[in-house]
């Protein structure tokens, strides 16, 4: 049985629960108690990434689904199934992958005629309440590129006018990486009708071949060693509070197809 929570009025940022000197597993103990905003009511556990801490790749979906909620894991539901198909097809090693998502607790609403808790997208307000979370990771893990699956991960790095169905597949260099793409969510690639299907899930391969060609040609495991000792401590901070933090500033305007 899960134990009832206690309901403590959210601050409005995961900010405030970020522990000083954060390791991995610091983050994600504290992360446990987060009440940044009201969606620790709702959600069964915190969902924390997780995956090797010097990841070259990081995942960002959206948030927690059903399977994963009960879990409390990422991606070990069906979308957890086809990502892992297509990290194989991408030629993408899955022991060097980072899963996470943008909003870390499910967000979900009854069925009126079933026992059954339906996905509801997170509101801007709760994307930036949970942005300090994923912000810590980035920064600890340091990857080499990361790959938002879905509109929700794209627009928390890329900025809010960043388009998926736009701009899928295409290497964006910002701050949080050397390379950022965005592709659909997986979910995304499930819930298509059955004629658009094998279509899909094509387009969703081909986005991670991408990737996974990306990868192949990037710096080899020294250079990037070194870059990490080099690399500057990130601030952790809240996202986006000011029009100065807006992330669409981050995203280099030089994009390249690969
Ligand atoms: S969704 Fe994020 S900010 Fe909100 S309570 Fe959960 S971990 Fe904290």
């Amino acid at each position: 049985m899960i134990p009832r929570k206690r309901t403590v009025k959210p601050t409005d940022s995961a900010a405030d629960f970020i522990p000083p000197r954060p390791t991995l597993s610091k983050l994600r103990a504290a992360a446990k108690g987060c009440r940044g905003c009201h969606l620790y009511k709702l959600g069964t556990q915190t969902v924390f990434g997780e995956g090797p801490a010097h990841a070259r790749v990081m995942v960002v979906g959206e948030q927690p689904g059903d399977a994963e909620d009960k879990a409390g894991r990422p991606f070990v539901g069906p979308s957890g199934k086809l990502l892992d198909r297509a990290f194989e097809e991408g030629g993408i090693d899955r022991d060097d992958v980072y899963v996470t998502n943008a909003v870390k607790h499910f967000k979900w609403a009854k069925d009126a005629r079933s026992e059954r808790r339906i996905h509801k997208t997170p509101n801007a307000g709760e994307i930036r309440a949970c942005f300090p979370w994923l912000e810590a990771e980035i920064a600890l893990v340091k990857p080499e590129v990361i790959v938002c699956l879905g509109a929700t991960a794209a627009k928390a790095l890329l900025g809010r006018t960043f388009s998926v169905m736009k701009s899928r597949g295409v290497a964006v260099k910002s701050e949080w990486a050397p390379a950022v793409f965005a592709t659909v969510h997986p979910s995304a690639v499930l819930r298509a009708p059955r004629e658009d299907r094998a279509r899909a899930e094509a387009q969703f391969i081909a986005d991670m071949k991408k990737v996974g060609r990306y990868i192949a040609k990037a710096k080899p495991a020294a250079q990037r060693a070194a870059k990490r000792t080099a690399a500057p401590a990130r601030r952790f901070s809240a996202w986006p509070t000011t029009a100065a933090r807006s992330p669409t500033s981050r995203a280099s305007t030089q994009s390249s197809r690969k």
